[in-house]
């Protein structure tokens, strides 16, 4: 006969403790504190049966929630903008915007006189503002759109005179050929897959062009025997130049140097260049129009145009990424390796205080998602067995590295670095 207190049924825990785990007050934001209680309950009932050891409730009552989709993961694969994890990561000031923006919000309307105004001017004032170059400036919901809106308003009936070195893939079995042709535009292919010249687009430029499309290849690099023609060529060509300069990147930036920019593009003649905002910009998906006053305002006034409106959170988030530009993406790009490796380091030797071995090696990080394709960044990286990729993902928070040879590499470029503690105990629960 025992004493009760080792009876395991008798230390269930309590409802009150359970809710304090951050990952159940995590599913209580989400899902809502009725359906956590009850899963919470049935995880009680089936320990006090004894199916469960106490220590097992949580686990338990966390696995009989949905988990709630899309969810927030850990980006330690070294890739900067990954499509598949969501692109750029929003800075706190731009969730702060869309928290605001969620309710009712003055998107629309001039509280001064208490009348309509235009939709989106903050975020369009702010994005005229860093780009002065810009005769106007338009949001629609991402590059394609952008393109489509450009191709449709522009071209519609006539021609895109377009290299064959350009027609690219943009993922997803999505290729910009086929989108332009959606529109009823016809493209109007000139040169090879490796070089075209300006011969070449002169010779296809006539009555029936509708414009000229430059197109940056974001996500390949063609080498050996190639060549191009720029922005500052085509702008000869006297019709207008559309350049899908792809990344976002508004102004130069010393670590891209290969990367087009939208004020450089402009400065080269470009009539209207289009980008997307949750590339090199750092910002929510968003496609960017910017360039030639009365074309701006064409596509802005275009039948389609209502049909590829920005939501008000895009335009609040658009807007902060703007005015505080130091945004999640910016700082992964910039980290400075010395201070990866630092991190590295210490993540090492506190895995390694809880019984945990890891190396630390250096890694090459890429941009990624349509931006500066062969550039590496260096980077330095948790080197584990390759065996802890899977229960890293199915963790929690999930945490996506890069298994390389047999090792799992959590490359720490796009991790925060207040995200360390979350990353080793993330590592601690798939080693034990
Ligand atoms: C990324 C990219 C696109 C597509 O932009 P989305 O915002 O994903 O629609 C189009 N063109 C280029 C050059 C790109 O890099």
């Amino acid at each position: 006969m025992g004493d009760g207190s080792a009876d395991p049924r008798r230390r269930v825990p309590r409802t009150d403790t359970l809710l304090a785990d951050p990952r159940l007050a995590a599913a209580v934001g989400t899902l809502g504190r009725d359906r956590v209680k009850a899963a919470i309950g049935q995880a009680q009932q089936r320990a006090r049966r004894g199916e469960i050891t106490p220590d097992e409730v949580p686990d338990d009552a966390l696995a009989a929630l949905p988990a709630p989709a899309p969810r927030a993961v850990l980006n330690a694969t070294g890739v900067v903008l990954h499509t598949n994890l969501g692109r750029a990561p929003l800075s706190p000031a731009a969730v702060a915007a869309v928290v605001a923006a969620a309710g009712h919000t003055d998107v629309e309307l001039d509280l001064r006189t208490g009348r309509r105004a235009r939709r989106g001017r903050d975020a369009l004032d702010a994005l005229a503002a860093a780009v002065p170059d810009a005769g106007a400036v338009h949001v629609v919901n991402n590059g394609a759109a952008a393109l489509v809106l450009a191709a449709t308003a522009l071209a519609a009936d006539a021609e895109i005179v377009v290299s064959r070195g350009e027609l690219v893939e943009i993922g997803d079995g999505f290729r910009l050929p086929d989108l332009l042709e959606s529109t009823g535009a016809r493209l109007r292919e000139v040169g090879t897959t490796n070089r075209t010249s300006l011969d070449d687009y002169a010779r296809a430029v006539g009555p029936r062009t509708g414009f000229v499309l430059k197109v940056h290849p974001s996500n390949f690099v063609v080498t050996g025997f190639t060549s191009a023609v720029g922005v500052r060529e085509l702008a000869t060509l006297g019709v207008p130049v559309v350049a899908d300069i792809g990344s976002g990147l508004l102004a130069p930036d010393p670590l891209l140097l290969d990367e087009p920019d939208a004020a450089s593009t402009l400065r080269a003649g470009a009539t209207l260049v289009t980008a997307s905002g949750d590339k090199l910009l750092g910002g929510p998906q968003a496609g960017l129009l910017l360039g030639d006053a009365a074309l701006v305002e064409r596509l802005r006034r275009h039948p389609l145009a209502r049909a590829l409106r920005v939501d008000k959170l895009t335009l609040a988030a658009l807007a902060a990424t703007l005015h505080t530009p130091d945004t999640p993406t910016r700082a992964a790009l910039h980290a400075d390796p010395a201070r990866l490796r630092a991190r590295a380091e210490s993540l090492r030797d506190a895995l390694g205080a809880d019984g945990c071995k890891a190396e630390v090696v250096p890694s090459a990080a890429v941009v990624g998602g349509g931006g500066a394709p062969g550039v590496e960044l260096d980077s330095w990286a948790l080197s584990l067995p390759g065996a802890y990729a899977e229960p890293l993902r199915l963790g929690e928070p999930p945490v996506l590295g890069r298994v390389v040879r047999g090792r799992l590499l959590l490359d720490l470029r796009c991790v925060p670095a207040a995200a360390d503690p979350v990353l080793r105990e993330a590592v601690l629960r798939a080693v034990g």
